[in-house]
């Protein structure tokens, strides 16, 4: 029996699917890479904007096809778009399996450890029973796909209900992975010949595992970036993603002590406004995001942040737009990741506010942030020229090696050296681009 996985939108996702197809291996079912081979086919999907929703629906017609090629396809979907039940069709209710008849049977991913028992009635294979014992889909070892890229979860859910936002309702609250079922899978994946980590969930900053030591004066995240900054073989540790009202003091105060703490850190503004912050239902203000990022750099000058910012909320003014545009500017943000606000139904924004930018509007602001994102990429790279960085080498490809460096940004130089994949390599800069870098090594591998 042949699989196919089909994974949608953030690192959570993608590190989700790890675990999924831990379950399918083993339940003896072999992957594809193609639809059209699949037996199983399960979409992980993404619901951040309704064109994500609306890409999936958009697979009904060509999945009815694959079915009358193969009447032995189960179609499965799992991720953001299920809602509130896990089980077969007929036996629970999601809108799903309304809009598309060909799907057989959904499933919350926190529910991944009742996946054996769904696919021993469809399709009558074994397999996996260990997995169904499990306290939590957690305690599932994930299959890492690249070990240079290892994304862990640290907690699922989410309490914080901005107004923009359907993750609390697709995942569910908070819950909170023990910091010893992390390290064994950091551990793990260490003794692999992983370097760097990416730690993953909602809002780190409130992560509050069973097992913190309740004798430290430390917050329980900053217990777990030192625990994992201890693990042999992990030199690099990034997390997505802290939320601004919950960032602690004495996360901070790791970067330029812990050696593992990368010269970057993902800091999501989504505005410049006060105002609008206020109807996002976010409980901070720009002045507070500024005071982190003064904080920040005062620990470490050169540490590169990136943020995210939505154009056109509801009721979003030029004037508020332009607040957004300045503070760019004004806090020398390296990266932003801008998008077009898109109501989510069943959000608080969907029920209580207006989407009353119109689409030309919102693309407008689109375009303008982009601009200036371009430009401010392109001035910040320049000080690289010259410069060796360590780039950890994610991939090959058309005759260039390339990887990020600490402070996140990619860079890539001639080379088609597979064995380089995994591995450090002092570069060189001699050009540098708005999103890119390039170079020569200095010297290859370590
Ligand atoms: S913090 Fe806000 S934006 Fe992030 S997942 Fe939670 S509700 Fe969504």
């Amino acid at each position: 029996m042949k699989y196919f996985i089909q994974t949608y939108g953030c690192q959570m996702n993608y590190s989700d699917s790890e675990r999924l197809t831990t379950v399918l291996k083993k339940m003896g079912y072999e992957a594809v890479s193609a639809y059209p081979e699949a037996d199983l086919i399960i979409l992980n999907t993404c619901s951040v904007k309704q064109k994500a929703e609306d890409k999936i629906y958009g697979l009904g017609e060509p999945f009815e096809a694959l079915k009358r090629k193969n009447p032995n396809l189960k179609i499965g979907i799992t991720g953001c778009m299920i809602r509130k039940s896990t089980g077969l069709r007929g036996e629970v209710k999601e809108k799903v399996f309304r809009i598309m008849p060909t799907v057989d049977f959904v499933f919350r991913i926190k529910d991944l450890i009742k996946l054996p028992g769904i696919l021993r009635k469809l399709h009558g294979v074994k397999g996996a029973e260990d997995v169904e014992d499990l306290c939590d889909y957690f305690h599932i070892n994930p299959t890492i796909a690249n070990i240079t890229q290892v994304f862990i979860p640290i907690m699922n859910g989410c309490n914080n209900f901005c107004a923009y936002c359907i993750v609390p309702y697709a995942r569910g609250r908070e819950e909170c992975r023990t910091m010893a079922n992390i390290l064994d899978e950091v551990e793990k994946v260490a003794k692999r010949g992983a370097k760097e980590v990416n730690l993953v969930g909602q809002n780190v900053s409130t992560y509050k595992p069973s097992d913190v030591d309740p004798d430290s004066k430390e917050s329980p995240f900053a217990q777990l970036l030192r625990k994992i900054d201890a693990v042999k073989g992990i030199d690099r540790i990034r997390f997505f993603t802290v939320h601004p009202k919950d960032m602690t003091d004495d996360v901070i105060d790791l970067y330029g002590e812990l050696p593992g703490m990368v010269s970057h850190i993902h800091l999501p503004v989504q505005s410049g406004s006060n105002d609008v912050l206020k109807r996002m239902n976010r409980f901070y203000t720009v002045e507070r995001f500024k005071e982190l990022v003064d904080k920040l750099r005062a620990r470490l000058p050169n540490i590169a942040i990136s943020t995210d910012i939505i154009v056109g909320f509801c009721g979003e003014t030029e004037e508020e737009f332009m607040e957004s545009y300045n503070l760019i500017n004004d806090c020398k943000i390296d990266l932003v990741y801008v998008s077009k606000y898109s109501e989510r139904e069943g959000t608080l924004a969907a029920k209580e506010l207006k989407d009353d930018i119109s689409k030309e509007i919102k693309r407008d602001r689109f375009d303008r942030i982009t601009e200036v994102m371009k430009r401010i990429s392109h001035e910040y790279n320049q000080p690289f020229l010259g410069k060796t960085v360590r780039v950890l080498v994610e991939k090959i490809r058309k005759g260039y090696a390339s990887g990020k460096t600490s402070e996140y940004k990619y860079c890539r130089f001639l080379s088609d050296d597979k064995d380089l994949i995994g591995e450090y390599v002092d570069v060189k800069v001699d050009q540098a681009m708005e999103w890119c870098l390039e170079g020569k090594p200095v010297a290859t591998k370590e």
